[in-house]
């Protein structure tokens, strides 16, 4: 006899039987319409039928090949399509198979391309739960309390939460780069900095668009003082907030992109992607893994990135974003409660605030738990989790969105009761 580990923090009670797009079916027998997409995992929906045909076609030719042994079709036609999507310059592709192991994988390229040890973060950023990249993830103590020491060598900036520190965005952008160029004279140096690490939009952080000013003031300091800029896009990218990369929003593009979750609509595969002149600074080996780039992964990758192009889902998840957006918007003033609402494209956030401007955590937590009960899968994030966060699939409906934000309402009006 034996458990699931109390370790797992369930955010639902629910147990799927099975899904297909945006609704999951319970053993419970109900349909619950899902803006969880297994955090923005699930681009396509649950179970597209062309990602599942790849990956059934491939797992009667091979399953595992193992890319430093045997190389295979899927890998090398996903680095093909790939090269369609990314970034110009950015030509040489690594892969590995989570978000976290693909941030090392980027700490570890940017430190062996410039020589130098130290990271810069941005608080409030995810990137990991593995030592390492929970050592560069400030969005909560909670993901790194208990288990220190952690890596060396990070250096946290404060980030342009406009929203938080009562300025409006151009303000908190010049206060945040101010306080950078502080952090080069009073804890890391330039010339002992390897790389900034950030996230187009911070996710778990609280899902708040990182402005297009302040990444571009990031990729002027990252010229000057050829610094790597890291784009981490495991959350943002592959059409999630209405462009294919979340850094698109602004004119910033990164030496670094990190991309997992939505790339393969389900299958555990991630990849970092650079200038071959910056992976060959790596030498051969220095990078690897048993499970990276497995082929039914990359097999699922190619499909999801076809499907993704074909139904024309970038465009879908703008306008969709768009209404939902829209249709949140007004909850700000009807709720006492609701003090932002906020995001990008198929990534938005609502925080809770108390009426002294203090983070509200339990009624985000009640209305997330109650939106279950309304028929809705949501989640919470932000660093003290007062924040409800709605994460549809690319390819979700007009009257899905439509009855999502009528059950996210229903939610919403039961807690403020
Ligand atoms: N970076 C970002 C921006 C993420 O959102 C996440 C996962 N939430 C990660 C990294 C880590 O990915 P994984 O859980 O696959 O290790």
């Amino acid at each position: 006899m034996a458990n699931l580990s109390p370790l797992l923090k369930q955010a639902t009670p629910v147990v799927v039987d099975y899904a297909l797009g945006s609704i999951v079916r319970g053993t419970d027998g109900r349909d619950y319409l899902d803006f969880t997409t297994g955090i923005g995992v699930t681009s396509t929906g649950h179970c597209h039928p062309r990602v599942v045909a790849a990956a059934r076609e491939q797992v009667g030719k091979i399953i595992h090949a193992q890319y430093t042994t045997i190389m295979h079709r899927p890998l090398l036609e996903l680095t093909e399509k790939l090269g369609e999507v990314l970034p110009p310059g950015l030509d040489s592709v690594f892969y590995a198979n989570s978000g976290s192991e693909a941030v090392e994988a980027a700490i570890r390229l940017a430190r062996m391309a410039t020589g130098r040890p130290n990271i810069v973060v941005f608080q409030g950023g995810f990137h990991g739960r593995t030592v390492a990249a929970a050592s560069l993830t400030t969005a909560g103590t909670r993901f790194s309390a208990g288990f220190s020491p952690l890596m060396g060598g990070v250096h946290m900036a404060p980030f342009p939460y406009a929203y938080r520190y009562g300025l409006d965005e151009a303000s908190a952008v010049a206060l945040a780069l101010r306080e950078l160029d502080y952090l080069f004279v009073t804890r890391t140096a330039p010339e002992d900095t390897a790389a900034f690490l950030i996230e187009p939009v911070l996710g778990d952080g609280g899902y708040l668009p990182t402005p297009p000013a302040f990444m571009e003031g990031l990729r002027e300091r990252a010229d000057r003082y050829q610094i790597q800029l890291i784009f981490d896009e495991v959350q943002a990218g592959v059409g999630r907030t209405g462009k294919f990369w979340g850094h698109q929003h602004s004119s910033a593009f990164p030496d670094i992109l990190v991309t997992a979750k939505g790339i393969a609509s389900g299958f555990p595969i991630s990849a970092i992607a650079a200038p071959e002149q910056t992976m060959s600074k790596g030498w051969p080996g220095s990078q690897g893994g048993t499970y990276g780039g497995n082929a039914v992964a990359a097999a699922a990758a190619v499909a999801t990135l076809e499907v993704i192009e074909n139904e024309g889902l970038v465009d879908n998840a703008r306008q969709r974003g768009q209404q939902l957006g829209e249709a949140l918007e007004p909850l700000r003033d009807r709720f006492a409660f609701i003090g932002d609402v906020r995001g990008l494209g198929l990534m938005q956030g609502i925080e809770f605030t108390a009426a002294d401007g203090t983070p509200d955590a339990a009624s985000a937590a009640a209305v997330q738990s109650e939106t279950t009960r309304q028929g809705l899968l949501t989640l919470t994030c932000g660093p003290v989790g007062n924040v409800v966060r709605l994460i549809p699939a690319l390819n979700v409906t007009d009257s899905e969105i439509a009855l999502g934000v009528e059950r996210f309402t229903a939610a919403v009006e039961v807690v403020a009761e």
